[in-house]
């Protein structure tokens, strides 16, 4: 008989959290320890969303998206997870770039970028200043009319090896481009610059190890395996959730889902006013990513050639060029033994940004054949900083944006969200259903490690304000004799 995934489970919860992405993880702890009751329901097998990595023979352990965050992760965690957390949290040093218009290593901070600008681009250190001070102060309230393209043009007019600089591992960091408003771009920039660029000592596997102690410890209900079908809403309120066919009952549901999915899929837009829906046909979904994992024999080394490698052969940077099946444009993420202290082993991982459309339509053949391609010329690309590489792996695979589909449920296997517009779609939902809220990837500036951890910090005081609103003693009505 299958197994039941739902057994033991209350009759009914304070909140259900549907997935467990770090927006969904951080926000069922928060709620958790304000002592309310939390059911988080993961379709997966692994807690984690994106935030995840998988095991191959060999000892290899292979991580996905722990390429970089910024230092703000470091608060985040110690105030709404674990000191013990916080602690492993570690500075990468090594960033380096390499294309036809630069090649050099930084700690990827405002000082060194100062340096960097003020003596490789020439640029006069007011300027610099002046464009930190504009980027430092960038928030969301800010006027939304100006892009990325026009910032840069008003500082550096013309320089594309300085546009290239600022915006290419941003890109790569939140899928935003040229032309999405200035602040997508400002806000997560001036966190990086803060304190550079930070990584997790133990690997994925070892945070989300830990944050799923915490969560059982602070009584936090945790269900894998279980897809959750529709929320269950009526009279516009929230009631529960429908999950392997039984509906279990919640004062307020949380979804860390897809905004688009949570909305069409899930709920229904039956329940959703007119005017609500035809702002949401106007959110577009984020891009996708391919990646390739090479796993190094146990035994083998290679040198230190940075942490975080942003290499392309593109004479200039486009952000277009960047989502070509073909590009040349990729990070390589090294791990080297201290990432996983005791393990003793080495693996890289190659990412770039990609297009559902360009993975989803082929027949099997071509798909496979496709990552084949996708394989061989990650290797050639990464034979010029770590030669004879290929003979040194025993562990090769490649993902997709399909890939990214099948295991996070995302439509087009986004990896980041939604363009900016999603955001303010996911803040007004319990405007709409009375209990129902999002919280996940969503407007580029709540993505990332940081941006999904702090959105679920932000939406679990909106959960506890409504928890507590509707445990308050209604007054009573006084009856009025006619
Ligand atoms: C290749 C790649 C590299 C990245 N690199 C970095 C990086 O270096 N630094 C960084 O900060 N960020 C990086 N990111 C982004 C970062 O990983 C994500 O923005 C963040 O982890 C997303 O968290 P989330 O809370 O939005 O949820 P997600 O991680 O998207 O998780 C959502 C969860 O909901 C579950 N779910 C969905 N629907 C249902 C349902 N109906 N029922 C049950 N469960 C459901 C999914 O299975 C999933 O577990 C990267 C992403 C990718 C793809």
């Amino acid at each position: 008989m299958a197994k039941d995934w739902l057994k033991g489970i209350k009759s009914a919860y304070d909140t259900i959290v549907i997935g467990s992405g770090l927006a969904g993880l951080t926000a069922a702890n928060k709620l958790a320890k304000l002592g309310y009751k939390v059911l988080i329901l993961e379709h997966h097998y692994n807690l984690g969303g994106l935030a995840t990595w998988f095991k191959r023979k060999g000892g290899h352990i292979l991580d996905i998206s722990l390429h970089g965050f910024p230092t703000g992760m470091i608060k985040t965690c110690r105030k709404y997870w674990t000191q013990e957390i916080a602690d492993s949290i570690v500075r990468l040093k090594n960033i380096r770039f390499d294309n036809p218009q630069f090649s050099f290593w930084t700690n990827f901070d405002k000082n060194d970028f100062t340096r960097l600008m003020k003596d490789r681009f020439g640029i006069v250190k007011e300027t610099i200043d002046d464009f930190f001070q504009t980027v430092r102060a960038m928030n969301f309230y800010d006027d939304l009319s100006m892009t990325t393209r026009e910032l840069f043009e008003k500082f550096f007019p013309g320089r594309t090896d300085v546009h290239r600089l600022l915006m290419e591992p941003i890109t790569y960091a939140n899928g935003s481009t040229l032309d999405d408003p200035a602040i997508t771009y400002g806000i997560v920039f001036a966190n990086f610059m803060d304190k550079g660029v930070y990584t997790f000592k133990g690997g994925t596997n070892e945070l989300i190890k830990k944050m799923k102690k915490e969560l059982l410890k602070n009584g936090v209900d945790i269900r894998t395996h279980c897809m959750v079908e529709r929320v269950v809403v009526n009279d516009k309120t929230v009631q529960g959730v429908e999950v392997q066919g039984r509906m279990i009952p919640a004062k307020t549901v949380l979804s860390n889902s897809n905004i688009l999915s949570t909305i069409h899929k899930l709920t229904g837009d039956e329940h959703f006013t007119p005017e609500f829906l035809d702002e949401v046909k106007k959110v577009r979904l984020n891009d996708s990513s391919c990646q390739v994992y090479m796993g190094l024999k146990r035994g083998e080394k290679i040198d230190n050639v940075g942490d975080l490698l942003f290499t392309s052969q593109e004479k200039e940077f486009s952000s277009a060029s960047l989502l070509e099946p073909e590009t040349t444009s990729r990070t390589f993420s090294f791990y080297y033994p201290e990432t996983r202290p005791g393990l003793n082993m080495y693996s890289i991982v190659a990412s770039t940004n990609a297009r559902f459309k360009d993975w989803a339509h082929l027949t099997r053949q071509e798909y496979e054949k496709k990552k084949k391609l996708l394989i061989d010329r990650t290797l050639d690309a990464l034979e010029k900083y770590v030669p004879d590489v290929r003979k040194k792996i025993d562990h090769l695979e490649a993902s997709t944006p399909v890939t990214f589909k099948r295991y996070t449920a995302h439509p087009n296997g986004v990896s980041f969200g939604t363009k900016f517009e999603g955001l303010s779609i996911s803040k007004d939902l319990p405007k709409q259903i009375a209990g129902l809220f999002h919280a996940g990837s969503v407007g580029i500036i709540m993505s990332g490690w940081l941006g999904a951890a702090n959105y679920g910090v932000i939406v679990s005081n909106e959960v506890d304000k409504f928890l507590h609103a509707v445990s308050q003693p209604q007054p009573e009505l006084e009856t009025v004799s006619v």
